[in-house]
């Protein structure tokens, strides 16, 4: 199988284990999961189109966005990056109409094992999405709040104790953890203020994650289409958002969205 696509954040379904779609076309899509085993070749045609308005541009922002979208996009604003910095609430928003729809609404703050203990924010809509996508084995929901600020104001005060980001090379890596969650969530709940602590949740149910990957490789290189404008290789599984293939070789779909590739599948 051979088409050209504009690279887009593949599409996850929740299952054992995850299920992958990428994007083909408009009205289709390949379940990636059954080319496991086989040969990929990804070619990039050197050409970046707007996940939002389709315009041709020389780079992407904000994971697939030209420079006008990134600008004026809702989705691009100040608080989707910054959760605590989002004004919404107070009426402030670039489209108060979306932000009634995606930011002032309810929120979790989570704890995930993505290689390395993190703390993050998401809509609660996106869960598992979000989850997957970062490539979280384990999770557990720390605390649910009305609104995005919310949740970004718990998050800061937990960014000192315990890392809002994830390694991808670690996060490729582990496939087990010796952390309880409940445990931790209960040790990382005292650091959140007193005025912050109705919104912890009583849910303690963990999410576990597992990916059609079987952490046969150590080594990683990423694979960065703006250098390397052609790659192929047996894929090995898939994590996060990564293809992983047998050389090591891994490609961040997401980080890629709206490259224009020529996709060939055995
Ligand atoms: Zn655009």
């Amino acid at each position: 199988m051979k088409f050209q696509t504009n690279l887009l954040r593949m599409r996850t379904v929740y299952d054992k284990p995850v299920r992958y779609y990428l994007r083909k076309d408009k009205n289709e899509e390949v379940l990636l999961n059954s080319f496991i085993g086989k040969q990929v070749q990804i070619r990039y045609l050197e050409k970046i189109n707007c996940i939002n308005c389709g315009a041709e541009t020389n780079k992407s922002f904000h994971q697939g966005y030209c420079y006008s979208c990134f600008t004026s996009l809702p989705q691009t604003d100040v608080g989707i990056i910054h959760p605590e910095k989002d004004q919404s609430h107070l009426g402030i928003s670039r489209d108060m109409e979306w932000a009634k729809e995606n930011i002032l609404i309810d929120h979790f703050v989570y704890l995930a094992i993505t290689g390395n203990l993190k703390v993050g924010v998401t809509r609660y809509n996106q869960v598992p999405t979000r989850w997957i996508d970062q490539g979280a084995i384990s999770v557990i929901k720390l605390a649910k709040t009305p609104n995005r600020y919310l949740a970004g104001l718990i998050e800061v005060e937990l960014k000192s104790k315990i890392s809002d980001k994830t390694n991808w090379r670690n996060m490729l890596k582990s496939s087990s953890h010796q952390l309880d969650l409940k445990n931790e969530k209960r040790n990382i709940s005292q650091y959140i203020s007193n005025e912050l602590k109705q919104y912890i949740t009583v849910d303690n149910f963990i999410t576990e994650i597992i990916y059609p990957y079987k952490n046969s490789l150590s080594d990683y290189s990423q694979i960065n289409l703006d250098n390397k404008n052609e790659f192929s290789g047996i894929l090995e599984g898939i994590k996060g958002q990564y293809l992983i293939l047998s050389n090591g070789g891994v490609l961040n779909v997401r980080k890629h969205n709206g490259f224009l590739v020529e996709i060939e599948l055995d």
